[in-house]
Protein backbone atom coordinates (compact mmCIF):
# COMPACT_ATOMS: atom_id res chain seq x y z
CA UNK A 1 0.00 0.00 0.00
CA UNK A 2 2.63 2.24 1.19
CA UNK A 3 4.87 1.93 -2.07
CA UNK A 4 7.71 4.46 -2.43
CA UNK A 5 8.15 6.32 -5.68
CA UNK A 6 10.69 6.06 -8.18
CA UNK A 7 13.56 8.25 -6.76
CA UNK A 8 14.21 10.08 -10.10
CA UNK A 9 10.64 12.02 -9.21
CA UNK A 10 12.40 13.35 -6.11
CA UNK A 11 14.67 16.47 -7.33
CA UNK A 12 18.39 16.58 -5.94
CA UNK A 13 18.19 12.93 -5.20
CA UNK A 14 19.72 10.34 -8.47
CA UNK A 15 22.79 11.61 -9.54
CA UNK A 16 24.18 9.83 -12.27
CA UNK A 17 27.94 9.80 -10.74
CA UNK A 18 29.30 6.56 -9.13
CA UNK A 19 30.88 8.50 -6.13
CA UNK A 20 33.99 6.18 -6.26
CA UNK A 21 34.41 6.48 -2.45
CA UNK A 22 37.17 4.02 -2.17
CA UNK A 23 39.17 6.30 -4.49
CA UNK A 24 39.23 9.48 -2.36
CA UNK A 25 41.95 8.21 -0.40
CA UNK A 26 44.23 7.38 -3.49
CA UNK A 27 46.07 10.53 -3.48
CA UNK A 28 48.52 9.90 -6.86
CA UNK A 29 45.16 9.22 -8.80
CA UNK A 30 43.32 12.08 -7.07
CA UNK A 31 46.05 14.24 -8.24
CA UNK A 32 46.02 12.67 -11.39
CA UNK A 33 42.48 13.22 -12.18
CA UNK A 34 42.56 16.79 -11.61
CA UNK A 35 45.17 17.21 -13.96
CA UNK A 36 43.97 15.46 -16.76
CA UNK A 37 42.22 17.42 -19.77
CA UNK A 38 39.34 14.59 -19.67
CA UNK A 39 38.16 15.90 -16.09
CA UNK A 40 35.31 17.97 -15.81
CA UNK A 41 35.17 20.80 -13.09
CA UNK A 42 32.09 22.55 -12.26
CA UNK A 43 32.51 25.69 -10.77
CA UNK A 44 30.53 27.33 -7.66
CA UNK A 45 30.51 31.32 -7.23
CA UNK A 46 28.99 32.40 -3.52
CA UNK A 47 27.42 28.98 -3.73
CA UNK A 48 25.61 29.66 -7.39
CA UNK A 49 26.50 26.75 -10.26
CA UNK A 50 27.24 27.80 -13.56
CA UNK A 51 24.72 26.71 -16.27
CA UNK A 52 24.96 27.37 -20.14
CA UNK A 53 22.78 30.35 -21.48
CA UNK A 54 21.42 28.56 -24.92
CA UNK A 55 19.93 25.21 -22.77
CA UNK A 56 19.33 24.76 -19.18
CA UNK A 57 22.44 22.27 -18.43
CA UNK A 58 25.19 22.58 -16.20
CA UNK A 59 28.34 24.17 -17.19
CA UNK A 60 31.56 22.20 -17.07
CA UNK A 61 35.16 23.86 -17.49
CA UNK A 62 38.76 21.91 -17.86
CA UNK A 63 41.64 22.03 -15.59
CA UNK A 64 42.47 25.24 -16.16
CA UNK A 65 39.85 26.67 -14.03
CA UNK A 66 41.83 25.31 -10.96
CA UNK A 67 44.08 28.32 -11.04
CA UNK A 68 41.02 30.72 -9.88
CA UNK A 69 39.50 28.35 -7.52
CA UNK A 70 39.61 28.85 -3.65
CA UNK A 71 42.79 27.55 -2.20
CA UNK A 72 41.19 27.05 1.27
CA UNK A 73 38.70 24.24 -0.72
CA UNK A 74 40.47 22.84 -3.64
CA UNK A 75 38.44 20.69 -6.14
CA UNK A 76 36.23 18.29 -4.21
CA UNK A 77 35.75 14.98 -6.32
CA UNK A 78 32.11 14.06 -6.84
CA UNK A 79 32.33 11.08 -8.63
CA UNK A 80 33.43 9.20 -12.33
CA UNK A 81 30.71 9.05 -15.37
CA UNK A 82 31.95 6.89 -18.42
CA UNK A 83 35.60 6.81 -16.98
CA UNK A 84 35.76 10.77 -16.43
CA UNK A 85 36.21 12.45 -12.97
CA UNK A 86 33.90 14.86 -11.92
CA UNK A 87 35.01 18.00 -9.56
CA UNK A 88 33.17 20.62 -8.19
CA UNK A 89 35.43 23.92 -6.94
CA UNK A 90 34.72 27.32 -5.27
CA UNK A 91 35.68 30.47 -7.07
CA UNK A 92 34.24 32.30 -4.98
CA UNK A 93 37.16 34.91 -4.40
CA UNK A 94 36.78 36.53 -7.37
CA UNK A 95 34.56 39.71 -8.10
CA UNK A 96 33.42 39.42 -11.36
CA UNK A 97 33.82 36.07 -12.44
CA UNK A 98 31.41 36.12 -15.78
CA UNK A 99 34.14 38.78 -16.68
CA UNK A 100 37.26 37.27 -15.64
CA UNK A 101 36.64 33.68 -16.81
CA UNK A 102 35.58 35.21 -20.57
CA UNK A 103 32.09 33.89 -20.30
CA UNK A 104 30.42 36.65 -21.94
CA UNK A 105 26.91 35.54 -22.94
CA UNK A 106 27.68 31.95 -22.72
CA UNK A 107 26.67 31.17 -19.32
CA UNK A 108 25.81 32.63 -15.54
CA UNK A 109 25.71 31.62 -12.08
CA UNK A 110 21.96 30.45 -11.00
CA UNK A 111 20.76 29.90 -7.54
CA UNK A 112 20.28 26.37 -7.44
CA UNK A 113 16.90 26.62 -6.02
CA UNK A 114 15.49 28.28 -9.17
CA UNK A 115 17.88 26.44 -11.39
CA UNK A 116 16.59 23.06 -10.57
CA UNK A 117 13.22 24.48 -12.12
CA UNK A 118 14.52 23.79 -15.44
CA UNK A 119 18.37 21.62 -15.18
CA UNK A 120 17.47 18.02 -15.52
CA UNK A 121 16.72 15.60 -12.84
CA UNK A 122 20.74 13.83 -13.20
CA UNK A 123 22.18 17.72 -13.18
CA UNK A 124 20.12 18.65 -10.39
CA UNK A 125 21.51 15.88 -8.37
CA UNK A 126 25.04 16.79 -9.34
CA UNK A 127 25.10 20.55 -8.60
CA UNK A 128 23.12 19.84 -5.13
CA UNK A 129 26.16 17.61 -4.36
CA UNK A 130 28.75 20.02 -5.42
CA UNK A 131 26.71 23.23 -3.73
CA UNK A 132 26.19 20.79 -0.05
CA UNK A 133 30.27 20.09 -0.26
CA UNK A 134 31.23 23.20 -0.75
CA UNK A 135 29.02 25.15 1.63
CA UNK A 136 30.63 22.76 4.39
CA UNK A 137 33.66 23.87 3.53
CA UNK A 138 33.42 27.43 3.68
CA UNK A 139 31.84 27.07 7.01
CA UNK A 140 34.51 24.63 8.75
CA UNK A 141 38.12 26.13 7.79
CA UNK A 142 38.40 26.22 11.28
CA UNK A 143 38.73 23.45 13.93
CA UNK A 144 35.52 23.43 15.61
CA UNK A 145 38.02 21.89 19.09
CA UNK A 146 40.33 24.27 19.10
CA UNK A 147 39.87 27.11 16.61
CA UNK A 148 42.68 26.70 14.40
CA UNK A 149 43.12 26.56 10.74
CA UNK A 150 41.90 23.09 8.78
CA UNK A 151 42.72 21.67 5.99
CA UNK A 152 41.09 19.47 3.32
CA UNK A 153 41.82 15.91 2.93
CA UNK A 154 40.72 12.71 1.37
CA UNK A 155 39.73 14.56 -2.01
CA UNK A 156 37.52 16.99 0.20
CA UNK A 157 35.72 14.44 2.25
CA UNK A 158 37.29 15.39 5.36
CA UNK A 159 39.03 18.43 6.92
CA UNK A 160 41.44 17.95 10.05
CA UNK A 161 42.86 19.86 12.31
CA UNK A 162 46.67 21.76 11.35
CA UNK A 163 47.16 21.87 15.47
CA UNK A 164 45.40 19.25 17.12
CA UNK A 165 44.73 16.36 14.34
CA UNK A 166 41.01 16.11 15.19
CA UNK A 167 39.32 14.98 11.93
CA UNK A 168 36.24 16.71 10.83
CA UNK A 169 33.45 15.22 8.04
CA UNK A 170 30.95 16.42 5.59
CA UNK A 171 27.65 17.27 7.93
CA UNK A 172 24.08 16.07 6.91
CA UNK A 173 21.27 17.55 9.02
CA UNK A 174 18.06 15.16 9.53
CA UNK A 175 14.84 16.76 8.96
CA UNK A 176 11.13 15.27 9.31
CA UNK A 177 8.60 16.14 6.73
CA UNK A 178 5.07 14.45 7.38
CA UNK A 179 1.77 14.13 5.87
CA UNK A 180 -0.22 13.95 8.81
CA UNK A 181 -4.01 12.08 7.82
CA UNK A 182 -6.98 11.50 9.21
CA UNK A 183 -9.67 9.58 7.13
CA UNK A 184 -9.98 11.66 3.79
CA UNK A 185 -8.38 14.81 5.58
CA UNK A 186 -4.81 15.80 5.82
CA UNK A 187 -3.16 18.38 8.05
CA UNK A 188 -1.60 21.21 6.45
CA UNK A 189 0.27 24.24 7.98
CA UNK A 190 1.66 27.74 6.30
CA UNK A 191 4.14 30.46 7.78
CA UNK A 192 3.79 34.07 7.60
CA UNK A 193 5.48 35.03 4.47
CA UNK A 194 4.54 32.95 1.99
CA UNK A 195 2.25 32.61 -0.72
CA UNK A 196 -1.48 33.26 -0.14
CA UNK A 197 -3.20 30.13 0.42
CA UNK A 198 -0.13 28.03 0.04
CA UNK A 199 -0.08 25.33 2.56
CA UNK A 200 2.38 22.81 2.98
CA UNK A 201 3.30 19.57 5.03
CA UNK A 202 4.73 20.01 8.67
CA UNK A 203 8.43 19.84 9.22
CA UNK A 204 11.43 20.09 11.61
CA UNK A 205 15.05 19.13 12.38
CA UNK A 206 15.47 16.27 14.90
CA UNK A 207 16.56 16.37 17.87
CA UNK A 208 19.85 15.26 19.78
CA UNK A 209 18.58 11.26 21.12
CA UNK A 210 15.29 11.39 18.94
CA UNK A 211 14.15 8.69 16.76
CA UNK A 212 12.61 9.81 13.43
CA UNK A 213 8.84 8.76 14.63
CA UNK A 214 9.59 10.29 18.04
CA UNK A 215 10.45 13.63 16.19
CA UNK A 216 7.45 13.04 14.10
CA UNK A 217 5.42 12.80 16.93
CA UNK A 218 6.85 15.69 18.91
CA UNK A 219 7.20 18.24 15.74
CA UNK A 220 3.40 17.63 15.25
CA UNK A 221 2.45 18.31 18.65
CA UNK A 222 4.21 21.46 19.13
CA UNK A 223 3.16 23.04 15.66
CA UNK A 224 -0.51 21.76 15.96
CA UNK A 225 -1.41 20.11 18.55
CA UNK A 226 -2.02 16.95 17.20
CA UNK A 227 -1.11 13.80 18.97
CA UNK A 228 0.19 11.30 16.29
CA UNK A 229 0.16 7.47 16.12
CA UNK A 230 1.32 5.05 13.61
CA UNK A 231 4.26 6.83 11.40
CA UNK A 232 5.42 5.26 8.36
CA UNK A 233 8.53 6.04 6.37
CA UNK A 234 7.60 6.99 2.61
CA UNK A 235 11.14 8.74 0.73
CA UNK A 236 13.48 11.47 1.16
CA UNK A 237 15.10 14.10 -0.30
CA UNK A 238 18.71 15.55 -0.01
CA UNK A 239 17.71 19.36 0.68
CA UNK A 240 21.45 21.09 -0.30
CA UNK A 241 20.16 24.41 1.61
CA UNK A 242 22.85 23.82 3.43
CA UNK A 243 22.95 20.51 4.48
CA UNK A 244 19.16 18.95 5.25
CA UNK A 245 18.07 15.28 4.38
CA UNK A 246 14.50 15.83 3.96
CA UNK A 247 12.58 12.31 5.73
CA UNK A 248 9.41 11.81 4.15
CA UNK A 249 7.14 10.41 6.64
CA UNK A 250 2.87 9.15 6.84
CA UNK A 251 1.25 10.48 9.97
CA UNK A 252 -1.81 8.84 11.55
CA UNK A 253 -3.46 11.44 13.40
CA UNK A 254 -5.11 10.72 17.15
CA UNK A 255 -6.71 13.67 17.83
CA UNK A 256 -8.68 16.78 15.68
CA UNK A 257 -8.74 19.58 16.96
CA UNK A 258 -5.69 22.03 15.56
CA UNK A 259 -3.85 24.29 18.11
CA UNK A 260 -1.54 26.42 16.13
CA UNK A 261 2.22 27.75 17.48
CA UNK A 262 2.11 30.82 16.24
CA UNK A 263 5.67 30.94 16.61
CA UNK A 264 6.25 28.81 14.08
CA UNK A 265 2.78 29.01 11.85
CA UNK A 266 0.98 31.03 10.76
CA UNK A 267 -1.88 28.80 10.43
CA UNK A 268 -2.45 24.87 10.50
CA UNK A 269 -5.64 23.02 8.77
CA UNK A 270 -7.45 20.06 7.68
CA UNK A 271 -7.86 19.90 4.28
CA UNK A 272 -10.51 17.44 1.97
CA UNK A 273 -8.89 14.97 -0.20
CA UNK A 274 -11.29 16.02 -2.87
CA UNK A 275 -10.30 19.80 -2.46
CA UNK A 276 -6.83 18.49 -2.75
CA UNK A 277 -6.60 16.89 -5.24
CA UNK A 278 -8.42 20.05 -7.36
CA UNK A 279 -5.34 21.73 -6.03
CA UNK A 280 -3.34 18.65 -8.18
CA UNK A 281 -4.77 19.47 -11.00
CA UNK A 282 -4.87 23.10 -11.43
CA UNK A 283 -3.02 25.10 -8.72
CA UNK A 284 -4.87 26.94 -7.01
CA UNK A 285 -8.52 25.54 -7.32
CA UNK A 286 -9.86 23.98 -3.97
CA UNK A 287 -8.92 27.21 -2.34
CA UNK A 288 -5.17 25.93 -1.38
CA UNK A 289 -1.67 25.66 -3.05
CA UNK A 290 0.38 23.21 -2.52
CA UNK A 291 4.42 22.56 -3.22
CA UNK A 292 5.72 22.57 -6.71
CA UNK A 293 7.11 19.00 -7.64
CA UNK A 294 10.47 20.47 -6.46
CA UNK A 295 9.84 19.66 -3.01
CA UNK A 296 9.28 16.38 -1.31
CA UNK A 297 6.30 17.52 0.19
CA UNK A 298 4.59 18.16 -3.01
CA UNK A 299 5.36 14.13 -3.31
CA UNK A 300 3.77 12.91 -0.19
CA UNK A 301 0.51 15.12 -0.44
CA UNK A 302 -0.22 13.40 -4.28
CA UNK A 303 1.00 9.85 -2.83
CA UNK A 304 -1.57 10.27 0.02
CA UNK A 305 -4.17 12.03 -2.04
CA UNK A 306 -4.21 9.56 -5.00
CA UNK A 307 -3.53 6.50 -2.71
ZN1 LIG B 1 42.04 21.55 16.34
Amino acid sequence: MYAAPVSSSITFAGSPLDRAGLRRRDGPWIAAQLESEQSRFLPFWRLNVLVKAEKPELAWATTAIRSVQDPRTGSVFLGMRDGVAHFALDISPLHDPVTELGLGGSASFVELRAAAATLSASDSAIAAQGRQMLDWHARHRFCAVCGRATSVKEAGYMRECDECDAQHFPRTDPVVIMLVESGDRCLLGRQAGWPAKMYSALAGFVEAGESLEEAVRREVQEEAGIRVGEVRYHASQPWPFPSSLMIGCLARAESEAVTVDKSELEDARWFARADILKSLAQPGAGGVFVPPPVAIAHHLIRFWAES
